[in-house]
Formats: structure tokens, C-alpha cells, sequence
């Protein structure tokens, strides 16, 4: 098959937090089944051009459709660790990837509606057809939705769209600009509730309900979030419209690329281990300590790597910095925090904290930090509010970095308790899992895990490597995606009336 991703992030060029993750480990998988595969993102001013291999032009002049008229844009290829990624430059006064940085920007539904037309019109101007475009997150939403009212017409009209849903709390909901801006002209037919319009805002336009509704097959991260979707409020307001479109939604849990994340060749960090031999983990703890200047002591050390955010629990995750220092445990946070007061908030605690020799607290996007973590950390706890997969967990487990968890979503799929779990027996159990969203709950999962530490080091060992066991790569998840590819090449699309 012929698979066109087209995401605003892809590893380790463009990478936010777990959509380039899964962009790239998919993207490197369905390459070694031998399927020809290309990656579209934005050319953001900030991506990481060191790594990056033989970049190039390869359209100088691609006229974008815009409003009345057309931005000149320039398309540029090169070799991501051998995946052929096409990137995206506009030449306009908008300068919309010139930003430094990513996402955050006030007119970001703008930026990403753009990427998503010249993405259409690179392919349509290069003649490329491919069996699939796969697509992600509400950022480029609008691609089936053009895909099928505007280039299918142009001679694309067998081209079928897979729509990955990582995170359903954010939309991306736009004034009908949007729409002039593509010239989707009839504003009657696109802003009705059974297509673009926001459930909830009647004024918006809602670009992830729109990659829903359009989309062949649409997905999220983890079976257990898209049971989640259907029942409960994490989907946000878009319950209806998943319901609308039940028969061709489902959950593909997220893998991780056992290649970047292997404990036995890791260059970013200083020894190797395995499951055989788990002394390596010992030297990484050292290191771990004296670059964050903790000191050596018969401790555990728990860690948090993530996005500082509402939905990651930050809540739980300042108390249980507290919760371990007053119980014997030592405290790593590798967190990006994603608002004022979140960033203001934790820079007070780094403060305040400054001088404890068993906590470090190390605000920033650092990849280098985050894999010597993994690998020099005894847990990882993960007290997320929703989780659509969770990647931080499942990394964890391969470095034998015993998960805290709370139960919620994907983090339901890949984490047993160690004491209660009741679907698997004790050897196939890898974890602390807690259901409550409060600090009891909280506390009983981490008291569980530091005792086992302290009282039963052997036990915990066992645990650790029962964890790593699991295999968490993408072999069977990028399976799944290419039976759904090939289910979806043969259907014809339907879209739907929500009525
Ligand atoms: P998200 O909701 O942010 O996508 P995931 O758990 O799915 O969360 O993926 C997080 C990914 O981003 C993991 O690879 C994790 O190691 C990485 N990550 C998150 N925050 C940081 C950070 N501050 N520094 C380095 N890596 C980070």
C-alpha cells in the first residue's frame, strides 16, 4: 500500500509530547512491512534540522489556494532516520510556522488550515495518489473534509482517509473564516450540525468534528479511551457525533518505538541493561543522581516526565513531590508546563525545593534528560485526569521503571495492579494502579510501591521485570492499522446525516 501521514508532528525532527512519538514509530513500522509510506508536516522554524538527512527542495512553486487568492509555498524533502518527510514552507506575511514554536499561537486553526490545504495541494500537484492519508488530531481535521468535497473531484476521488484521535480536549474551533479561507463556499452545507458546526458553540466551527464526520475510519489511542468516548465526558462534547459515526470508530492502542526507547543500546544514556541483568539500571540511578545533584541514599527514586497540564493531574503530581520526600522516596520531575499559572506555580516549587538533596525539579522539554530518567528511576507515576494511551508508562516498563498509575484510559490497558489486578495472574502484573482522581488513592498506590521497595527489594525486582516482559512495541498495533487501511481502501464513503 501507498500511506501519506499528515500530522504537525513527527519524532525526533517535531516533537510536543506523544503525537510525534506515534507519528514516527507508526510511520517506521508500516516501512519495514515493506509498505511505501511518506510523512507531510509544516517546515516550523524551530524543528530540529540536525536531524534531518539530505534536505531539499521538491516543489519550488506550489501555488495554495487562499481566500481570493493563492500563497506561494515551497514543499522540501529529506530523510527522517530513513522516512521520507515532505515539509511544508509558506512564503507569506503570516509567517505561520516563524513562530518558535509549535502550537500556542491565537490564530493556530489558521496556521494548521493552511498546512491541510497545500498538504492536499502538494499531493495534487505532484500527482500522488496514495491509498491512504492518515491524518491526526483536529490540526488536520480539515483534510477529508476538503478531500472529499473539493479534491475528489480533481481526480483523487480514490484516496481514503483514517482520522487518529489523540486528545479529544482539544478541537480546534474556528470562525467561518476557515471556510472562505478554503473556499468550501457553501456555508449553509458546512455549517450544519451534521457536519462542521460545534455541538456546543453554535458560532464555531469544529475542525476535529469535521475530520470525524468526513473521515473512512476514525480512531483514538487506547480501546479502553474509546469506551471512555462513547460513555462518558472525556469525548469533550463530541459524544453525539461519535455516536452519529459508531460503526466506524474503534481504539488501536499506541505503541513505542522499540528502537529509540531500547534500555540495551540507548545512546543517550551511559549503561546498558536488560532483563537478565538489571545492573546497569543501578549505574543509571548513580548517574541519574549526580547530574541532578541528589544525594546517594538507600532510596527509591519516583519520577513524573510530561506535559505539566490539567489533564496530566498536576494536582496529584505537586503532592506526590511531598508525598515521597516525607516517605522515604527521592523526587525527579522532567515536566513542560503548558499555561501561566501551572509555569508559575511549579517554578515557585522549584524554588522552594532548591535545596533538597532528594528532589530535582527540571522545567523544559529535555529529550536527552527524559531517557536517563527512564532508565535511572525506580517508578514513574502517571495520576493523569484522562488519558486518551499514555506513552510515559509503557516506556517506563521497558526500562523496568515500575508504573503508578491511575486508571484511567490507556493506562487501563497497559498497567495491572501488583495486589488487586483481577484479570491477570500475579506473574503477568506490572504495576500500581489507583482509580480515585484524590491524594488517598493516590497515596495508597505510591505506599504500596515504596514498601515493596524498601521491605521486599527482591519482589520489586520480580516486578520490574514482569514489566518488562510486556512488549509494547508497535508490531501488533501497526498490524492492526494496516488491516484497517486495507479494510477502508475497498469501501466507498459514506457521509453520514447526524439527523
Ligand atoms: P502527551 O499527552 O503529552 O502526548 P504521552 O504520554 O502520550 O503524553 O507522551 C509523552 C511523550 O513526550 C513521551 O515520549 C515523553 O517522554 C515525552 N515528554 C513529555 N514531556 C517531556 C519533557 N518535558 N521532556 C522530554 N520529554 C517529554
Amino acid at each position: 500500500m501507498y500511506i501519506v501521514q499528515i500530522a504537525s508532528e513527527c519524532a525526533p525532527v517535531i516533537k510536543a509530547g506523544g503525537l510525534g512519538d506515534v507519528v514516527y514509530g507508526l510511520s517506521r513500522d508500516i516501512e519495514r512491512r515493506n509498505h511505501t509510506l511518506e510523512v507531510i508536516l509544516p517546515m516550523y522554524d524551530c524543528l530540529k534540522y540536525d536531524k534531518i538527512w539530505n534536505l531539499h527542495i521538491a516543489y519550488e512553486h506550489l501555488n495554495v489556494p487562499w481566500y481570493g487568492g493563492t500563497i506561494h509555498t515551497s514543499v522540501y524533502c529529506g530523510w527522517v532516520d530513513g522516512l521520507q518527510c515532505f515539509f511544508i514552507q509558506p512564503h507569506s506575511n503570516d509567517n505561520f510556522f516563524n513562530r518558535g514554536c509549535y502550537y500556542g499561537n491565537n490564530d493556530d486553526y489558521m496556521r494548521f488550515t493552511f498546512f491541510s490545504k497545500a498538504a492536499l495541494e502538494f499531493l495534487l500537484a505532484t500527482g500522488k495518489r496514495p491509498d491512504i492519508i492518515h491524518c491526526h488530531d483536529w490540526q488536520t481535521g480539515l483534510v477529508p473534509v476538503m478531500l472529499f468535497e473539493q479534491y475528489s473531484w480533481l481526480g483523487m476521488g480514490d484516496v481514503r482517509v483514517c482520522f487518529t484521535i489523540h486528545n479529544f480536549k482539544h478541537q480546534g474551533v474556528a470562525g467561518k473564516d476557515i471556510l472562505w479561507a478554503t473556499r468550501l463556499n457553501n456555508e449553509p452545507h458546512f455549517f450544519s450540525y451534521d457536519r462542521l458546526r460545534d455541538n456546543f458553540n453554535p458560532f464555531g466551527l469544529n475542525l476535529m468534528k469535521g475530520g470525524i464526520v468526513y473521515s473512512n475510519h476514525v480512531n483514538t489511542v487506547s480501546p479502553h479511551h474509546a469506551w471512555e468516548a462513547r460513555y462518558t465526558d472525556v469525548s469533550y462534547g463530541l459524544g453525539h457525533t461519535l455516536d452519529v459515526h459508531q460503526s466506524k470508530f474503534n481504539g488501536i492502542l499506541n505503541g513505542i518505538d522499540y528502537k529509540t526507547w531500547n534500555p540495551e543500546e540507548d545512546t543517550h544514556v551511559p549503561h546498558h541493561f536488560s532483563i537478565d541483568d538489571l545492573s546497569g539500571k543501578l549505574k543509571n540511578k548513580k548517574a541519574l543522581r549526580d547530574r541532578l545533584l541528589l544525594r546517594d541514599e538507600k532510596k527509591p527514586i519516583v519520577a513524573f516526565i510530561g506535559r505539566l497540564d490539567q489533564q496530566k493531574g498536576v494536582e496529584l503530581v505537586h503532592h506526590s513531590i511531598y508525598y515521597c520526600l516525607r516517605n522515604n522516596a527521592q523526587f525527579v520531575l522532567l515536566g513542560s508546563p503548558t499555561g501561566r499559572e501551572i509555569n508559575e506555580h511549579f517554578w515557585r516549587e522549584k524554588h522552594n525545593l532548591n535545596d533538597s538533596p532528594d528532589c530535582h525539579l527540571e522545567l523544559g522539554f529535555d529529550e536527552d534528560l527524559a531517557h536517563l530518567i527512564y532508565a535511572g528511576a525506580d517508578m514513574i507515576v502517571v495520576p493523569s485526569s484522562f488519558e486518551p494511551c499514555g506513552l510515559t508508562q509503557m516506556i517506563g516498563l521497558r526500562y523496568g521503571t515500575v508504573p503508578v498509575v491511575r486508571g484511567v484510559g490507556g493506562l487501563v490497558d497497559t498497567v495491572f495492579d501488583k495486589d488487586y489486578d483481577q484479570f491477570h495472574e500475579e506473574e503477568e502484573r506490572n504495576g500500581y494502579v489507583f482509580y480515585q482522581n484524590d491524594r488517598p488513592a493516590l497515596e495508597s498506590a505510591l505506599e504500596r510501591a515504596i514498601g515493596l521497595w524498601h521491605h521486599y527489594p527482591l519482589e520489586f525486582q520480580k516486578l520490574q521485570k514482569q514489566g518488562m516482559k510486556y512488549d509494547y512495541s508497535w508490531k501488533r498495533s501497526g498490524q492492526e492499522y494496516i488491516d484497517l487501511y486495507d479494510k477502508i481502501r475497498h469501501k466507498e464513503e459514506v457521509v453520514e446525516d447526524e439527523g
